[in-house]
């Protein structure tokens, strides 16, 4: 059982009782507010897609000017794609495989089908009649429908009836081929009867992983190559053996073994697994290291990291001298800190003869992998994964969460065991869906078998990511409310259900205006060909997809694009300039980022003072540099060292890494909440010195945590606040800028804020909304800052947001006065 703390379980508390005090429907109403707007985003899509497809526009189709920018925006992304990816076309593995008739698939899928259409006509059994589904859909849709519960063989399928207000027709499409089924997979599993410590089971596991057979084949392998692509299933064993088999071959001995992962809560639930398997102590022989948290100690032999983090490495160790191997999982994932590292990695190798380089990915795009790395030998390791059955809906959904949730419910009472994996967008959506599930499940009381509930996300604190590979109780079900990281990052065994509403946070950068948008965005066909992976993996399984088939052929790009070609290069452009790499132009990128896009981070450098007139970093560049952090924050940072204010500035920045998830608003205590958050802002001063403020205060209750309650505040994201704090002192050290205190003179640190976000002004015009004085565009503020009614002429913000307008989110009131000051370059006076 995972152990809660003090904190969460009062936190636990409080929620189940704000749920309490809440019904179904109101709960409903806020989800569906939510996720209105995603519901747009998708309408857009489809639109654009219309308007590419056909070449015309409707002409009764209004948009408003922030729905036209968006979609010229995503066209320009669709452009940017189609001219860097040039073999899409050669990807032929994600082709959907036609569907077969083969006894056990169809029937599974079928008799889902068929649970939903017999709540009409019980007697009609397994068999379909046609239009029975779409009439059932319809049925379902217009009211409130009861399901029967439970397939005919299923010996629990009692009397009673569940009501769902809405239940959801799917039809199934196809079937997805198992791979390399062999036989002697049942021979070999784990004989979990006897006596044995945890420690021989783990390593009797380890020799079922389909890696397992071809240790020794791979060994030589590496031997006898310097450079390797290593292609395999998810679940393999790629990640957690490979390393370990370098160890026993004696690669340790010579040097690290780093392993790099493009996600945080991989590398430290790996790690976690890897030092489980090996019977050490976290953080000794086997250790993480991710951006603000270290957990590698001298006697660590192997590393696993995020990318960004052996990015960071390189600025101590230009050769990596301390590694003997670099294991670059994932490649597939494609993510902009991945595609530099190969650029440097690369390059090491050519000088350094004795580092083994390793690049891994679940699917199928080794050859570029390949090509790129001088023709480096493929590995593939045959794969194991048995059929899934894959559902589509019938009809389009109009609220995935909704769909989720109906869908995780009726695969619960209708389906036999096996656990629900559920993909979703990130952590807010997950909690929603939690708080949902686990509120309607408690209505059904003890009529329906125990839903263990199983949030996994970047932020989870560790103790609770734990929770998702405990087996789950006889009896019971686990559904896993998972974001992207369970598609090929994690693998969590015992899924039988996959639940993929075809959606995912894709971050955008539109280097013309500046403007960086997290955007629900549809997956790729190679995500949704992962997601349904998941649940083959111990037996046969089934997808059930939220979307229409006609949607998955029409709608989906073939792959994601990668991160590189659709991101703010600027701290790359730094990194790179500070590990010397100046010609950024020849740089030996996989995929090259647009030409528009590396110019304008190079231009934003110059502007903050980091680069000379030869294109070098100038000293307040190589202190930059040393930040972890958005060349912006890096410079408020850097520049408050003539403001006396490095410690206003260093708890700033961090509250500013936290994100959104300081406040928190309880849906029946919004407007407490609201009062509380605005105690912060006495006097205006504006979002970032409330942030300061909640810090400060925080810090004097000595880091309460009933003050937070009090002040409904996240205690979990103060404290994340706090670690962050923690590193960037030392760091402050490293760069040798005395810690000041100047909290008696705010302008100093809101000049100081400025020196750093100069090209973040906006101006107030006539009509109350906003322009922005460089890329002149409307933008408001957002309505979660404390500014928002008093709208200041003029304000300088942290970042832009898109959602239902152009949001300027994190504002400060500003004396343009300032701007002439502080960035002379940039801005002159009108005469
Ligand atoms: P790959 O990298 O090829 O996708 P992994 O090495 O991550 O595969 O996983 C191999 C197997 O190890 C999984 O199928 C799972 O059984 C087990 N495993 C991995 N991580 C954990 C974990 N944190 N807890 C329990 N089992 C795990
Ligand atoms: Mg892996």
């Amino acid at each position: 059982k995972p152990k809660l703390t003090e904190e969460e379980k009062e936190e636990h508390i409080r929620r189940s009782k704000a749920l309490e005090d809440n019904n179904t429907l109101k709960l409903r109403k806020v989800s569906r507010q939510v996720y209105l707007q995603k519901r747009r985003d998708q309408k857009l899509l489809e639109l654009k897609d219309e308007i590419v497809d056909h070449g015309y526009i409707f002409e009764d189709v209004k948009l408003t000017e922030a729905e036209e920018r968006q979609l010229w925006y995503k066209e320009k992304i669709y452009e940017l794609a189609s001219e860097h990816i040039e073999d899409v076309d050669d990807i032929k593995e994600y082709r959907m495989p036609e569907a077969y008739d083969q006894e056990g698939g169809v029937n599974q899928g079928r008799r889902f089908a068929a649970a939903i259409h017999r709540y009409r006509d019980p007697g009609a059994g397994d068999k379909m009649v046609p239009f029975a589904e779409q009439e059932a859909w319809e049925n379902c849709q217009s009211g409130k429908a009861t399901l029967k519960s439970g397939s005919r063989n299923k010996q629990a399928s009692a009397d009673y009836e569940f009501v769902f207000e809405d239940g959801i027709g799917f039809i199934k499409e196809s079937i997805m081929d198992g791979v390399n089924l062999e036989d002697e997979m049942s021979s070999e599993k784990p004989d979990d009867s006897t006596t044995k410590n945890a420690l021989q089971k783990l390593q009797e596991e380890r020799k079922t992983l389909p890696i397992h057979p071809y240790r020794d084949e791979l060994l030589q392998a590496i031997h006898d190559h310097q450079v390797m692509v290593i292609v395999g299933e998810t679940g393999s064993g790629k990640t957690t053996q490979i390393p370990q088999y370098l160890h026993e071959a004696g690669y340790t001995k010579r040097g690290l073994v780093g392993c790099t992962q493009p996600r945080r809560v991989a590398a430290m639930s790996v790690a976690a697994r890897v030092s489980q398997e090996m019977g050490v102590k976290l953080g000794h022989e086997v250790g993480y290291s991710i951006r603000f948290e270290d957990c590698s100690s001298e006697k660590t032999i192997l590393k696993y990291m995020t990318d960004g983090m052996l990015l960071r490495e390189f600025l101590s160790e230009p050769d990596l001298a301390s590694y003997s191997v670099i294991m670059v999982d994932e490649g597939h994932e494609r993510t902009l800190s991945t595609d530099i590292l190969f650029g440097l990695v690369k390059d090491v190798t050519r000088f350094r003869k004795d580092l083994k380089l390793l690049i891994s990915s679940a699917t199928l795009d080794a050859k570029k992998f390949s090509d790129y790395f001088d023709s480096a030998p493929i590995f593939k390791i045959p794969g194991r994964r048995f059929p899934v059955t894959i559902n589509f809906t019938i009809a389009p959904e109009a609220d995935y969460i909704d769909a989720a949730i109906v869908t995780v419910l009726q695969i619960h009472v209708t389906q036999p065991p096996g656990d629900i994996l559920v993909f979703l967008t990130g952590q807010e959506e997950i909690e929603t869906i939690d708080e949902i599930l686990e509120y309607r499940t408690r209505g059904f009381g003890t009529k329906i078998a125990e839903l263990i509930i199983c949030p996994i996300y970047a932020n989870l604190p560790t103790e609770l990511q734990a929770k998702i590979f405990e087996p789950t109780p006889d009896g019971a079900r686990k559904v896993v409310l998972a974001t992207n990281i369970a598609e090929t990052s994690l693998t969590i065994d015992g899924i039988k259900y996959v639940v993929d509403p075809g959606f995912c946070k894709i971050k955008s950068y539109n280097p013309r205006t500046g403007m960086e948008s997290l955007l629900i965005n549809p997956i790729s066909k190679a995500s949704a060909m992962q997601r349904a992976g998941r649940s083959g993996r111990t037996g046969p399984g089934m997808c059930f997809r939220l979307y229409t088939e006609y949607n998955f052929q029409h709608d989906l790009d073939d792959n994601a694009v990668p991160e590189i070609q659709r991101t703010n290069l600027a701290n790359v452009v730094l990194t790179l300039k500070s590990l010397g790499v100046n010609d950024l132009v020849n740089f030996d990128f996989m995929d090259p980022p647009p030409s528009e896009a590396l110019l304008e981070a190079l231009g934003q450098l110059y502007a903050l003072n980091a680069l000379n007139s030869l294109g070098e970093l100038t000293k307040i560049g190589r202190r930059m540099a040393e930040f972890p952090l958005d060349p912006m924050l890096s410079k408020m940072i850097v520049a408050s060292e003539k403001y006396k204010c490095s410690e206003e500035a260093i708890t700033i920045a961090s509250m500013l890494s936290i994100g959104n998830s300081i406040f928190y608003r309880p849906k029946n205590k919004q407007v407490h909440a609201d009062n509380a958050r605005m105690n912060f802002h006495t006097g205006n001063v504006g979002d970032h010195i409330a942030l300061l403020n909640v810090y400060n205060t925080w810090k004097e209750t000595n880091y309460s945590t009933q003050w937070c309650y009090e002040n409904y505040i996240q205690v979990r994201s103060m404290k994340r606040a706090r670690d962050i704090r923690d590193q960037l002192e030392g760091l402050l050290e490293r760069v040798e800028i005395e810690p000041t205190s100047n909290l008696s003179d705010l302008d100093a640190v809101k000049k100081a804020i400025t020196s750093g976000f100069f090209h973040h002004s906006a101006k107030l015009q006539k009509t109350g909304a906003y322009r922005t004085v460089k890329k002149p565009q409307t933008v408001h503020i957002h309505p979660s800052s404390g500014l928002a009614e008093v709208l200041p002429r003029w304000v300088i913000y942290h970042e832009l947001v898109l959602t239902t307008k152009e949001y300027m989110r994190q504002v400060t009131e500003l004396k343009p006065e300032w701007l002439i000051e502080i960035a002379p370059h940039y801005y002159q006076m009108k005469d």
